[in-house]
């Protein structure tokens, strides 16, 4: 991959960078902007080398609508903040607005791009609507850096298109999150442990086949574990369960065993009646949870010997929280990993949007972990083996 180096001298060049800038809010105030953090430096060498910054971004889901409800406003406010100086946000994404704020850029200042996600060719399934984004895209700028980590497993305009139409040079946090995970997938210091959690448990049901071919322990707690239990003719009540994957999960389950493979799965759970804080708790023995009542954390149990394994690891990566973290009366397994990972002498990747966001919540700092990742989606399909197309075009390509 180009480095932003290779692109040559960038005084009073227009850059466009994407950034991965989608961060949790609650109403217009970030709860975490650890995304936003992790992209200074590359901004701030762009900014440094003279470059005419123009940022692209998404965040949340408006499916190719227009709503305000997803403007990245509170992000423009976070990033001026945090950079020191003014960041310009266009009220529209390859529009009038986002012509004239490009137009007016000086050598050194950044504007910011409406939510990329308002404009349906961005992750339109049609190439042909996708290139005719990413051509208004290019269009506003003369090279290209791919810096929003995040994002690169995803085949849409303004990660993978606009690469092929203009000069391309991975940023910095591209590099290092790459180089990071390649310690990961060439010969890890081993045990290596894998604890998956969290409550996307159709896309990461997929990578665990692969993940088993690497890893020699994995952990299996959260929203996922659910899926699991019910494939050992476990009740799981009303927990979150993917019914379509129960099959396949038997079979991971059983390919783990013949590989030798330790698989852990959560002994006790906590459970309640209500998706509520405040909704009275018990813990019970996995096989026993009750029909009206659903797993919300793993249990005090299942936390101490997931964290004695972390413990014993020279390799753990973490993605997915153990349960509902967000509620502090479900997030005593998240914590109990969490701390087991800060206190484990082995080397630890967490990736994750949420996982990242709740050791952040539960009161750890960045410099107690390895290394905490900006991607979740991307750094599993990178874990897994796969190709990610964002990086692909920038080997490729120009
Ligand atoms: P990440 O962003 O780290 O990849 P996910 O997006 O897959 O993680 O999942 C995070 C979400 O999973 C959190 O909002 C958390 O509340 C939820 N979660 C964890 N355990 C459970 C559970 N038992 N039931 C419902 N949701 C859960
Ligand atoms: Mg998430």
């Amino acid at each position: 991959m180009k480095s932003i180096e290779d692109l040559g001298d960038l005084t009073g060049k227009r850059v466009l960078i994407r950034c991965d800038f989608n961060v949790p809010l609650e109403g217009e105030t970030i709860t975490d902007d650890g995304r936003i953090r992790a992209a200074l430096p590359t901004l701030t060498a762009l900014r440094q080398a003279g470059a005419k910054i123009i940022v692209m971004a998404h965040l949340g889901r408006p499916k190719g609508q227009v709503n305000p409800k997803y403007s990245l406003a509170p992000v423009a406010k976070r990033l001026g903040e945090l950079i020191g100086a003014e960041v310009k946000l266009a009220t529209d994404v390859v529009g009038p607005s986002a012509a004239e704020t490009v137009a007016e850029l000086g050598a050194g200042d950044i504007a910011l791009l409406e939510n990329v996600r308002y404009e349906p060719g961005e992750e339109s399934k049609d190439e042909t609507e996708r290139q005719a984004l990413a051509a208004k895209y290019a269009a506003l700028a003369d090279v290209f850096v791919s810096d929003g980590f995040g994002v690169v497993h995803r085949k849409q305009a303004s990660v993978y298109d606009v690469a092929k139409l203009l000069p391309s040079a991975a940023g910095y946090l591209v590099a290092k999150e790459v180089e990071i995970l390649k310690r990961l997938t060439i010969d890890p210091a081993r045990p290596y442990v894998v604890v998956l959690g969290g409550a996307k448990v159709a896309d990461k049901l997929a990578v665990i086949e692969n993940l088993l071919k690497t890893a020699d322990t994995l952990i299996i707690g959260g929203g996922m574990a659910y899926t699991f239990l019910k494939s050992q003719g476990y009740e799981v009540g009303q927990s979150i369960l993917d019914p379509d994957k129960v099959e396949a999960v038997k079979g991971y389950v059983q390919t783990a065993a013949a590989m030798g493979k330790k698989l852990l799965l959560p002994t006790d759970t906590i459970v309640a009646k209500e998706f509520d804080n405040d909704s009275p708790q018990r813990v019970v023995p996995s096989d026993q949870i009750p029909a009206d009542h659903q797993g919300l954390d793993i249990g005090p149990s299942s936390a101490e010997a997931f964290a004695a394994e972390i413990k014993g690891a020279k390799t753990i990566f973490w993605n997915g929280p153990m349960g509902v973290f967000e509620m502090p009366n479900f997030a005593r397994g998240t914590l109990a990993v969490a701390k087991a990972l800060a206190e484990t002498d082995g080397y630890s990747v967490i990736g994750g949007g949420d996982s990242a966001a709740a050791v952040r919540q539960l009161g750890f700092a960045d410099d107690q972990f390895g290394h905490i990742s900006t991607g979740g989606g991307a750094s599993l399909e990178y874990l897994e083996g796969k190709e990610l197309p964002g990086l692909a075009v920038l080997e490729e390509n120009n």
